[in-house]
């Protein structure tokens, strides 16, 4: 029989106060599909750990304390906003001590090794997901919430910081601690970004790794769909902060998202299509914000003909580079040329082209990088 579980992953923004956990509180209320619940930190607070760190290593006494009081009440305010009950609020003291700990112990070494850092950033999807699993508690009282520790889950090398998901580990994993359990009545809440080595020390999967963790434990459980809610309403022709007239796309296969979010557009962790490709299962995206508005839905179809879908902004040692993204774009005759005569060859140098993608370096000599995107923008809006 095929399983019709959902997983869904709600990002930093979706959770970043009470009445945004709110909101994602109602589209799982509403799905009953829903399955597994992968949170992230609330936003900004992963940015908050690193500057913890930093401060913390320069001797920066007065900048530590100051940036984990703002940690903390952060989350005691959605707590009380939320109505967190006693025991949660006990657990999350227990975390804020750990923050204040791990703060004291870097500021008296002035050192922070990948492995501690990996272990600070844990502490911001171990918080949000601990009040959030609270809320579902006293939202959806017939469920049972079960919060699952991710570490236990997502096994990984010990690459802190960037560290690379053990596929069998985790199918056993979901085997023995999820798949026994997901019925109608119990909710899985866990962390997106972390995981653990061999050795049980914390590991994370890259900053913005949590949209990765969702379609890993997909994979685990064998979902009929993963979720990843965020701030807009799927993957549009460009990021829609740089361009204002952009087209959001309805469908999109797993290798043109891959290229994509690969070539800079930040939608997506790049690695995160990897796991739902292996087991088609298809990936949608939408805002928590307006779930009823659609999204994009990433599936294995792909266009047989030519077409080009998006264009995303690339910033490296390099320089500044625009792409655009694709079908079958190698076979496109002269496409080079016909891209730069809307882009003007003064300020694009080509640099290469694949399968789905033609990459642009932009000469911020003689272009700013804002405009040169618009360009790109109004040069793609020939072919869509
Ligand atoms: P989350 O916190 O939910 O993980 P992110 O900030 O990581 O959210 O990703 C969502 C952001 O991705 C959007 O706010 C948007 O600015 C950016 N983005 C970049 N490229 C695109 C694109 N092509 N389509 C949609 N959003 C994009
Ligand atoms: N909280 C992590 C970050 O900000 C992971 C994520 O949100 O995807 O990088
Ligand atoms: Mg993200």
């Amino acid at each position: 029989m095929e399983n019709n579980w959902i997983v869904a992953k709600f990002g930093g923004s979706s959770v970043r106060d009470a009445q945004a956990m709110l909101r994602c509180c109602q589209i799982i209320e509403n799905n009953p599909k829903i399955k597994v619940v992968v949170i992230s930190a609330t936003q900004n607070t992963t940015n908050q750990l690193e500057t913890v760190s930093k401060t913390a290593q320069v001797g920066d006494g007065m900048g530590l304390e100051l940036v984990v009081n703002e940690i903390i009440n952060k989350h005691i305010y959605i707590a009380r906003e939320l109505f967190t009950s006693p025991a949660v609020l006990l657990e999350l003291e227990v975390l804020c001590g750990e923050l204040k700990a791990l703060g004291a112990l870097i500021l008296k070494d002035r050192l922070c090794s990948p492995a501690t850092m990996d272990e600070l950033n844990s502490l911001g999807e171990r918080m949000s997901s601990l009040l959030f699993a609270d809320l579902l508690r006293l939202r959806i009282p017939k469920k049972i919430v079960q919060l699952l520790d991710a570490r236990k889950i997502i096994k990984t090398n010990s690459d802190f910081q960037k560290a690379e998901p053990q596929i069998e580990l985790i199918a056993k994993n979901c085997e023995s601690q999820i798949l026994p359990t997901i019925n109608d009545e119990t909710l899985f809440v866990t962390q997106g970004f972390i995981g653990s080595d061999s050795e049980d020390c914390t590991t994370t999967l890259g900053r913005e790794g949590s949209d990765y963790s969702a379609t890993l434990i997909g994979e685990g459980v064998s979902a009929s769909l993963v979720q990843i809610w965020t701030d807009v309403t799927g993957i549009a022709s460009c990021d829609p902060r740089l361009v204002d007239e952009v087209k959001f796309i309805k469908t999109i296969s797993y290798d043109e998202a891959t290229a994509l979010a690969s070539l800079g557009a930040k939608v997506l962790f790049p690695s995160t299509l990897l796991p739902t490709k292996r087991k088609n299962i298809p990936v949608f995206v939408g805002s928590s914000l307006y779930p009823d508005r659609g999204g994009t839905l990433i599936t294995q179809e792909h266009d047989c003909a030519f077409s080009l879908k998006a264009i995303s902004l690339l910033e490296n040692k390099d320089g500044a580079f625009v792409s655009f993204v694709g079908t079958h774009i190698d076979k496109k005759n002269d496409l080079k040329n016909i891209l730069l005569s809307y882009l003007g060859a003064d300020c694009f140098q080509f640099t290469k082209v694949n399968i789905h993608s033609i990459t642009f370096k932009i000469d911020q000599s003689k272009l700013e990088k804002s405009l040169a995107i618009k360009k790109a923008h109004l040069a793609l809006s020939k072919f869509i």
